[in-house]
Protein backbone atom coordinates (compact mmCIF):
# COMPACT_ATOMS: atom_id res chain seq x y z
CA UNK A 1 0.00 0.00 0.00
CA UNK A 2 0.99 3.24 -0.69
CA UNK A 3 1.16 6.79 0.62
CA UNK A 4 -0.50 8.91 -1.00
CA UNK A 5 -0.48 13.11 -1.71
CA UNK A 6 -3.48 13.94 -2.99
CA UNK A 7 -4.20 17.35 -3.79
CA UNK A 8 -7.80 19.26 -5.34
CA UNK A 9 -10.88 17.24 -3.72
CA UNK A 10 -13.46 18.89 -5.26
CA UNK A 11 -15.75 17.10 -7.52
CA UNK A 12 -14.24 14.78 -9.21
CA UNK A 13 -11.06 14.55 -6.66
CA UNK A 14 -13.18 13.91 -3.37
CA UNK A 15 -14.56 10.25 -4.62
CA UNK A 16 -11.60 9.25 -6.23
CA UNK A 17 -9.35 9.84 -2.75
CA UNK A 18 -12.43 7.97 -1.38
CA UNK A 19 -11.78 4.87 -3.33
CA UNK A 20 -8.02 5.36 -3.07
CA UNK A 21 -8.48 4.97 1.30
CA UNK A 22 -11.13 2.30 0.47
CA UNK A 23 -8.35 0.54 -1.19
CA UNK A 24 -6.17 0.64 1.81
CA UNK A 25 -4.04 3.33 0.90
CA UNK A 26 -2.72 5.98 2.89
CA UNK A 27 -4.08 9.40 1.76
CA UNK A 28 -3.21 12.56 2.81
CA UNK A 29 -5.56 15.39 1.61
CA UNK A 30 -5.40 19.13 0.48
CA UNK A 31 -7.58 21.66 -0.74
CA UNK A 32 -8.06 25.15 -1.04
CA UNK A 33 -11.35 25.10 0.95
CA UNK A 34 -11.53 23.20 4.53
CA UNK A 35 -15.13 20.91 3.86
CA UNK A 36 -13.40 18.48 1.29
CA UNK A 37 -10.55 17.70 3.56
CA UNK A 38 -12.55 16.73 6.54
CA UNK A 39 -15.18 14.76 4.37
CA UNK A 40 -11.94 12.71 3.32
CA UNK A 41 -10.30 12.63 7.12
CA UNK A 42 -13.91 11.00 8.12
CA UNK A 43 -13.89 8.41 5.60
CA UNK A 44 -10.39 7.81 6.95
CA UNK A 45 -7.84 9.55 5.55
CA UNK A 46 -5.70 12.66 6.72
CA UNK A 47 -5.32 15.96 6.68
CA UNK A 48 -2.25 18.09 5.11
CA UNK A 49 -1.51 21.61 6.20
CA UNK A 50 -0.13 22.49 3.05
CA UNK A 51 0.93 21.07 -0.42
CA UNK A 52 4.75 20.65 0.92
CA UNK A 53 3.15 18.77 4.24
CA UNK A 54 1.37 16.87 1.61
CA UNK A 55 3.82 15.65 -0.56
CA UNK A 56 6.64 15.52 1.70
CA UNK A 57 6.34 11.86 2.93
CA UNK A 58 4.53 10.52 -0.52
CA UNK A 59 5.30 7.89 -2.47
CA UNK A 60 2.68 8.82 -4.95
CA UNK A 61 1.21 12.46 -5.72
CA UNK A 62 -2.34 12.76 -7.35
CA UNK A 63 -3.48 16.68 -8.50
CA UNK A 64 -7.06 16.68 -9.37
CA UNK A 65 -7.34 20.97 -9.99
CA UNK A 66 -8.70 22.96 -12.54
CA UNK A 67 -6.36 24.27 -15.12
CA UNK A 68 -3.12 24.19 -16.46
CA UNK A 69 -1.78 27.30 -14.03
CA UNK A 70 -2.96 25.50 -11.29
CA UNK A 71 -0.99 22.62 -11.56
CA UNK A 72 1.60 24.77 -12.65
CA UNK A 73 1.42 26.30 -9.37
CA UNK A 74 1.96 22.91 -7.39
CA UNK A 75 4.69 22.00 -9.64
CA UNK A 76 7.15 24.43 -9.85
CA UNK A 77 5.93 26.80 -6.39
CA UNK A 78 8.13 27.44 -3.56
CA UNK A 79 5.89 24.81 -1.36
CA UNK A 80 5.51 22.45 -4.57
CA UNK A 81 6.11 19.02 -5.66
CA UNK A 82 9.51 19.91 -7.65
CA UNK A 83 10.85 21.49 -4.18
CA UNK A 84 9.55 18.81 -1.36
CA UNK A 85 8.75 15.21 -3.18
CA UNK A 86 11.21 12.58 -2.81
CA UNK A 87 12.99 11.38 -6.49
CA UNK A 88 11.52 8.43 -7.32
CA UNK A 89 8.07 9.96 -6.40
CA UNK A 90 5.03 9.08 -8.74
CA UNK A 91 3.20 12.45 -9.73
CA UNK A 92 -0.34 11.82 -11.32
CA UNK A 93 -1.76 14.70 -13.02
CA UNK A 94 -5.22 13.68 -13.35
CA UNK A 95 -6.45 17.21 -13.95
CA UNK A 96 -7.32 18.45 -17.42
CA UNK A 97 -4.82 20.97 -19.14
CA UNK A 98 -2.98 21.69 -21.62
CA UNK A 99 -0.61 18.90 -23.69
CA UNK A 100 2.23 21.20 -24.17
CA UNK A 101 1.81 22.29 -20.64
CA UNK A 102 1.91 18.36 -19.27
CA UNK A 103 5.44 17.58 -21.29
CA UNK A 104 6.89 20.36 -20.05
CA UNK A 105 5.80 19.46 -16.47
CA UNK A 106 7.36 15.93 -17.16
CA UNK A 107 10.37 17.33 -18.49
CA UNK A 108 11.34 19.25 -15.19
CA UNK A 109 10.02 16.87 -12.96
CA UNK A 110 11.98 13.53 -14.46
CA UNK A 111 15.21 16.00 -14.45
CA UNK A 112 14.57 16.03 -10.48
CA UNK A 113 14.13 11.72 -10.16
CA UNK A 114 10.39 12.45 -10.30
CA UNK A 115 8.52 10.19 -12.47
CA UNK A 116 5.14 12.06 -14.60
CA UNK A 117 2.15 10.73 -15.38
CA UNK A 118 -0.79 12.67 -17.11
CA UNK A 119 -3.81 10.74 -16.91
CA UNK A 120 -6.51 12.85 -17.20
CA UNK A 121 -10.31 10.83 -16.97
CA UNK A 122 -13.52 11.01 -18.51
CA UNK A 123 -17.14 9.66 -16.96
CA UNK A 124 -18.30 12.85 -15.17
CA UNK A 125 -18.91 13.08 -11.34
CA UNK A 126 -21.23 9.80 -11.72
CA UNK A 127 -18.28 7.56 -12.40
CA UNK A 128 -16.09 9.44 -10.34
CA UNK A 129 -18.35 8.28 -7.24
CA UNK A 130 -18.90 4.55 -9.12
CA UNK A 131 -15.26 4.30 -9.71
CA UNK A 132 -15.86 3.52 -13.62
CA UNK A 133 -13.90 6.72 -15.00
CA UNK A 134 -12.24 6.14 -18.71
CA UNK A 135 -8.55 6.89 -18.16
CA UNK A 136 -6.29 8.38 -21.02
CA UNK A 137 -2.67 8.10 -19.97
CA UNK A 138 0.43 9.81 -21.42
CA UNK A 139 3.88 8.72 -19.71
CA UNK A 140 7.29 6.41 -19.92
CA UNK A 141 6.12 2.43 -20.02
CA UNK A 142 7.51 1.82 -16.45
CA UNK A 143 5.90 5.04 -14.65
CA UNK A 144 2.42 3.81 -16.13
CA UNK A 145 2.88 0.45 -15.00
CA UNK A 146 3.62 1.73 -11.53
CA UNK A 147 0.23 4.32 -11.61
CA UNK A 148 -2.16 1.39 -13.21
CA UNK A 149 -3.00 -0.15 -9.99
CA UNK A 150 -4.05 3.31 -8.56
CA UNK A 151 -5.50 4.60 -11.37
CA UNK A 152 -7.33 1.26 -12.02
CA UNK A 153 -8.89 2.15 -8.30
CA UNK A 154 -10.68 4.74 -9.43
CA UNK A 155 -11.45 3.66 -13.45
CA UNK A 156 -12.87 1.00 -15.44
CA UNK A 157 -10.70 2.24 -19.13
CA UNK A 158 -7.34 2.64 -18.60
CA UNK A 159 -5.32 2.99 -21.35
CA UNK A 160 -1.84 3.88 -21.98
CA UNK A 161 -2.09 5.94 -25.07
CA UNK A 162 1.45 7.78 -25.69
CA UNK A 163 4.91 9.40 -24.00
CA UNK A 164 3.78 12.60 -22.08
CA UNK A 165 0.81 14.76 -23.24
CA UNK A 166 -0.65 12.24 -25.09
CA UNK A 167 -3.07 11.64 -22.24
CA UNK A 168 -3.94 15.35 -22.74
CA UNK A 169 -3.87 15.47 -26.36
CA UNK A 170 -6.51 12.42 -26.02
CA UNK A 171 -8.91 14.20 -23.45
CA UNK A 172 -8.87 17.45 -25.37
CA UNK A 173 -10.27 15.32 -28.27
CA UNK A 174 -12.63 13.88 -25.86
CA UNK A 175 -14.27 17.34 -24.84
CA UNK A 176 -14.36 18.70 -28.81
CA UNK A 177 -16.77 15.15 -29.11
CA UNK A 178 -18.67 15.86 -25.90
CA UNK A 179 -19.50 19.57 -26.25
CA UNK A 180 -20.79 19.25 -29.88
CA UNK A 181 -22.72 15.94 -28.65
CA UNK A 182 -24.31 17.97 -25.96
CA UNK A 183 -24.91 20.78 -28.22
CA UNK A 184 -26.78 18.57 -30.71
CA UNK A 185 -29.22 17.18 -27.88
CA UNK A 186 -29.84 20.40 -26.47
CA UNK A 187 -31.34 21.96 -30.16
CA UNK A 188 -32.34 18.23 -30.73
CA UNK A 189 -34.81 18.47 -27.13
CA UNK A 190 -35.81 21.99 -28.02
CA UNK A 191 -37.00 21.31 -31.19
CA UNK A 192 -38.81 17.80 -30.36
CA UNK A 193 -40.65 20.31 -27.55
CA UNK A 194 -41.79 22.43 -30.21
CA UNK A 195 -43.59 19.57 -31.39
CA UNK A 196 -45.01 18.53 -28.66
CA UNK A 197 -43.64 15.14 -28.38
CA UNK A 198 -42.95 13.23 -25.24
CA UNK A 199 -38.79 13.60 -25.17
CA UNK A 200 -38.72 10.67 -22.27
CA UNK A 201 -39.96 8.32 -24.92
CA UNK A 202 -38.09 10.32 -27.68
CA UNK A 203 -34.99 9.62 -25.86
CA UNK A 204 -35.91 6.25 -25.23
CA UNK A 205 -35.98 5.38 -28.60
CA UNK A 206 -33.01 7.68 -29.64
CA UNK A 207 -31.06 5.99 -27.29
CA UNK A 208 -31.33 2.64 -29.04
CA UNK A 209 -30.70 3.66 -32.41
CA UNK A 210 -27.21 5.12 -33.94
CA UNK A 211 -28.04 8.66 -32.52
CA UNK A 212 -27.48 7.09 -28.86
CA UNK A 213 -24.46 7.85 -26.85
CA UNK A 214 -23.86 8.32 -22.68
CA UNK A 215 -24.59 12.01 -23.84
CA UNK A 216 -27.68 11.71 -25.23
CA UNK A 217 -28.78 9.27 -21.89
CA UNK A 218 -27.31 11.42 -19.26
CA UNK A 219 -27.41 15.16 -20.14
CA UNK A 220 -30.60 14.46 -21.83
CA UNK A 221 -32.21 13.35 -18.43
CA UNK A 222 -30.50 16.56 -16.42
CA UNK A 223 -31.95 18.81 -19.42
CA UNK A 224 -35.62 17.09 -19.02
CA UNK A 225 -35.34 17.73 -15.48
CA UNK A 226 -33.83 20.99 -16.33
CA UNK A 227 -31.16 20.43 -13.05
CA UNK A 228 -28.58 22.71 -14.02
CA UNK A 229 -26.32 22.02 -10.80
CA UNK A 230 -22.52 20.87 -11.67
CA UNK A 231 -21.46 17.82 -13.07
CA UNK A 232 -19.15 19.10 -15.14
CA UNK A 233 -18.86 23.45 -14.79
CA UNK A 234 -19.42 25.68 -18.24
CA UNK A 235 -15.99 27.28 -17.02
CA UNK A 236 -14.55 24.15 -16.94
CA UNK A 237 -16.05 23.09 -20.57
CA UNK A 238 -14.73 26.49 -21.92
CA UNK A 239 -11.47 26.27 -20.49
CA UNK A 240 -11.13 22.50 -22.40
CA UNK A 241 -12.62 24.06 -26.23
CA UNK A 242 -10.23 26.66 -25.40
CA UNK A 243 -6.61 23.80 -24.85
CA UNK A 244 -8.23 21.92 -28.31
CA UNK A 245 -8.94 25.14 -30.33
CA UNK A 246 -5.35 25.85 -29.67
CA UNK A 247 -4.26 22.58 -30.12
CA UNK A 248 -6.07 22.92 -33.14
CA UNK A 249 -4.83 25.44 -34.60
CA UNK A 250 -0.59 25.28 -33.61
CA UNK A 251 -0.99 21.47 -35.81
CA UNK A 252 -3.23 23.19 -38.92
CA UNK A 253 -6.36 20.69 -37.99
CA UNK A 254 -9.60 22.46 -39.11
CA UNK A 255 -12.11 21.94 -36.32
CA UNK A 256 -15.04 24.03 -37.65
CA UNK A 257 -17.90 22.96 -35.61
CA UNK A 258 -15.90 22.44 -32.57
CA UNK A 259 -14.77 26.21 -32.77
CA UNK A 260 -18.23 27.28 -33.30
CA UNK A 261 -19.03 24.98 -30.29
CA UNK A 262 -16.60 26.88 -28.32
CA UNK A 263 -18.21 30.08 -28.73
CA UNK A 264 -21.90 28.99 -27.74
CA UNK A 265 -20.08 27.69 -24.90
CA UNK A 266 -18.23 31.48 -24.20
CA UNK A 267 -21.42 33.14 -24.75
CA UNK A 268 -23.25 30.88 -22.17
CA UNK A 269 -20.44 31.65 -19.86
CA UNK A 270 -20.42 35.62 -20.65
CA UNK A 271 -23.93 36.00 -19.56
CA UNK A 272 -22.72 34.65 -15.93
CA UNK A 273 -23.37 30.61 -16.46
CA UNK A 274 -20.14 29.52 -15.96
CA UNK A 275 -21.12 27.60 -12.80
CA UNK A 276 -23.79 25.96 -14.21
CA UNK A 277 -23.29 21.88 -15.51
CA UNK A 278 -22.44 22.37 -19.44
CA UNK A 279 -25.96 20.37 -19.87
CA UNK A 280 -27.38 24.27 -19.63
CA UNK A 281 -26.60 24.43 -23.53
CA UNK A 282 -30.35 23.99 -23.52
CA UNK A 283 -31.48 27.52 -22.16
CA UNK A 284 -29.42 28.93 -25.05
CA UNK A 285 -31.09 27.03 -27.65
CA UNK A 286 -34.41 28.05 -26.01
CA UNK A 287 -32.97 31.53 -26.08
CA UNK A 288 -31.94 31.04 -29.21
CA UNK A 289 -35.37 30.11 -30.52
CA UNK A 290 -37.15 32.87 -28.35
CA UNK A 291 -38.75 29.52 -26.04
P1 LIG B 1 -13.67 21.33 -8.81
O1 LIG B 1 -13.60 22.80 -8.99
O2 LIG B 1 -14.91 20.71 -8.26
O3 LIG B 1 -12.45 20.83 -7.87
C1 LIG B 1 -11.16 21.33 -7.94
C2 LIG B 1 -10.62 21.36 -6.52
O4 LIG B 1 -9.23 21.71 -6.57
C3 LIG B 1 -11.30 22.39 -5.63
O5 LIG B 1 -11.86 21.71 -4.52
C4 LIG B 1 -10.19 23.35 -5.23
O6 LIG B 1 -10.29 23.78 -3.89
C5 LIG B 1 -8.96 22.50 -5.42
N1 LIG B 1 -7.73 23.25 -5.70
C6 LIG B 1 -7.49 24.12 -6.70
N2 LIG B 1 -6.23 24.59 -6.62
C7 LIG B 1 -5.67 24.00 -5.54
C8 LIG B 1 -4.41 24.10 -4.89
N3 LIG B 1 -3.46 24.89 -5.36
N4 LIG B 1 -4.20 23.35 -3.79
C9 LIG B 1 -5.15 22.55 -3.29
N5 LIG B 1 -6.38 22.42 -3.86
C10 LIG B 1 -6.63 23.14 -4.95
O7 LIG B 1 -13.30 20.70 -10.23
P2 LIG B 1 -13.62 19.22 -10.77
O8 LIG B 1 -14.93 19.25 -11.45
O9 LIG B 1 -13.32 18.23 -9.70
O10 LIG B 1 -12.48 19.13 -11.92
C11 LIG B 1 -11.11 18.91 -11.64
C12 LIG B 1 -10.40 18.61 -12.95
O11 LIG B 1 -11.01 17.44 -13.55
C13 LIG B 1 -10.51 19.72 -14.00
O12 LIG B 1 -9.32 19.82 -14.73
C14 LIG B 1 -11.66 19.25 -14.88
O13 LIG B 1 -11.58 19.80 -16.19
C15 LIG B 1 -11.46 17.76 -14.85
N6 LIG B 1 -12.67 16.93 -15.09
C16 LIG B 1 -13.87 17.24 -14.49
C17 LIG B 1 -14.99 16.44 -14.74
C18 LIG B 1 -16.35 16.74 -14.13
O14 LIG B 1 -17.35 16.16 -14.60
N7 LIG B 1 -16.45 17.59 -13.12
C19 LIG B 1 -14.87 15.32 -15.56
C20 LIG B 1 -13.64 15.00 -16.12
C21 LIG B 1 -12.54 15.82 -15.87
Amino acid sequence: MSTIAFIGLGIMGGPMAAHLVDAGHDVVGHNLSRLAVDVLVERGGRAATDTADAVREADVVITMVPDSPDVEALVFSEDGILAHAKPGTLHIDCSTIRPDVARRIAEAERERGIRPVDAPVSGGEPAAVEATLSIMVGGADDDVAAARPLLETVGRTVVHVGPSGAGQTVKAANQLIVAGNIQLVAEALVFLEAYGVDTESALEVLGGGLAGSTVLARKGATMRARTFAPGFRIDLHHKDLGIVTAAAREAGVAIPLGAHVAQLVGALRAQGHGSLDHSALLTQVEALSGR
